[in-house]
């Protein structure tokens, strides 16, 4: 652990020339490992040079591939994705426990449908907890938050969906394991739940630290800003969705002199980037290399918008992610960030959703999470993908594509159940819940996938 703290620390103080050296190194070690481990990788990279140091020769790979290969991607025999889904995934008592105690493991539901299991190592864990930390120190300029922890007390309080091994409650209950201490002083609470529910218990609890994601602590900012909730939060962590600036000024607004510490990242490099106060996501290039690509994969040069991006995750050996396809449209900042950082400044353009208004029976706003909804369709047995559409107060419109093999309509009627039951349980009883004519597309604008919004 120690070496990795210096080896950060380093790669800061050494700029651009050490970093270059330690990616370098630290892929052609990872390649060599993919080759001798993992079968996957093995028949990817036949007929490749021995020592590889530029990843641009390494076919980039994907998901839907990856996931259709589990067993032979991973690098060590003891993982299966049956024996995953039989003793660990499919029981929830294990989020945030070791899985064979010794891999951390999350579930994607998958924006585009194609559900991951993201396994990582302790080195990957590692990273990603003190990269994190230490980058968002630098990221914030000052650290006020320990003063602060002292005399208002640690009381954590964490807003993600609950329901599967989702990479927010997973951290948060992986935490919790480590002692009562933490145990008492970290709180998961289920976005499912209806706004009032939380609203009173973060009321009770008063919480010192929340993590959400953005729509949540813009709805939160929200119900502090009506009055309703009263907490003073010293630092709010967000991730999972992009921000936007209407969601950023009400947060602002509502909670005054709170830290908001903004990542990127995904389930697959989970300490990727992290804002700084100039408003540039800053890439750990010396933990994940990060390769703005067009439609044929051929790098982008900085300053212009790129298709996708590859990612590679130089820390996770039991899975190795190389010149993986995340999917999102990012832009490379063509000159230094006035923050002094040597990492590299990049805007991301990501998903963005929007929290949905239904009415009440008796006319008051139900405000609805985008993202507690998608876990509400996605968790539903058969659906392969799906979007929805606030289309009014009363009516959410719903385009599914069922899973191959599974009955559209069958899994439309549980979709429909489940989002009425859902609605109801919000405050909504009355709102219909329509079956649009047309499958999910892609933005024809953006040629983004969005997952929830409103007209
Ligand atoms: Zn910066």
């Amino acid at each position: 652990m120690l070496r990795t703290v210096w080896d950060t620390l380093r790669a800061e103080h050494g700029g651009a020339p050490t970093i270059a050296r330690m990616q370098a190194e630290r892929l052609n070690r990872l390649v060599r490992h993919a080759r001798t481990a993992s079968p996957y990788y093995r028949s990817l990279y036949q007929g490749l040079p021995s020592r590889v140091t530029d990843p641009r020769v390494l076919p980039p790979v994907v998901k839907r591939d990856l996931m259709a290969h589990f067993d032979d991607w991973v690098t060590d025999p003891d993982l299966t994705l049956a024996g995953l889904n039989r003793d660990f995934l499919s029981d929830l008592s294990m989020v945030g426990r070791p899985y064979l105690g010794r891999y951390h493991v999350f579930t994607t539901s998958g924006t585009t449908g194609v559900p991951a299991v993201l396994v990582h190592d302790r080195e990957s864990w590692q990273v990603l907890h003190i990269v994190a930390r230490l980058r968002a120190r630098r990221a914030l300029r000052t650290s006020r938050l320990m003063p602060g922890l002292l005399r208002h007390g640690l009381r954590a309080a964490v807003l993600f969906a609950t329901g599967g091994h989702f990479g927010g409650v997973v951290l948060a209950e992986s935490v919790r394991r480590r002692s009562p201490l933490l145990a008492q002083r970290v709180r998961v609470l289920s976005v499912l739940r209806p706004v009032e529910e939380l609203v009173a218990e973060l009321n009770e609890y008063q919480p010192t630290l929340l993590s959400a994601y953005p729509s949540a602590l813009a709805l939160l900012a929200e119900e502090q800003n009506a009055g309703r909730l009263r907490i003073s939060p010293l630092q709010a962590i967000t991730a999972g969705e992009a921000m936007t600036d209407e969601y950023r000024r009400e947060i602002d607004t509502a909670f005054e002199g709170l830290r908001v510490v903004q990542g990127y990242a995904a389930s697959e490099v989970p300490g990727l980037a992290i804002r700084c106060d100039e408003g540039s996501f800053h890439v750990n290039t010396d933990w994940y290399l990060f390769e703005p690509v067009d439609e044929r994969y051929q790098p982008v040069p900085a300053g212009t918008t790129s298709h996708t991006v590859l990612v590679t995750n130089l820390a996770n050996r039991v899975q190795p992610l190389i010149r993986y396809d995340l999917g999102d449209s990012v832009e490379v900042a063509t000159a230094p960030c006035p923050c002094g950082s040597v990492l590299p400044a990049v805007a991301v353009e990501g998903r963005t959703n929007d929290v949905l208004t239904f009415q009440s029976p008796d006319g008051h706003a139900v405000r609805i999470l985008p993202l507690a909804l998608a876990t509400v369709v996605e968790e539903t047995p058969g659906v392969h993908r799906f979007q929805a559409i606030g289309v009014g107060p009363r009516t959410l419109t719903v385009r599914l594509e069922a899973q191959a093999g599974a009955d559209p309509d069958e899994v439309w009627t549980a979709v429909e159940e489940r989002l009425t039951d859902f609605l109801t349980a919000h405050g909504a009883p009355g709102a219909a819940v329509e079956r649009a004519h047309e499958p999910p597309t892609v933005d024809a604008r953006s040629g983004k996938f969005r997952q929830v919004w409103s007209l």
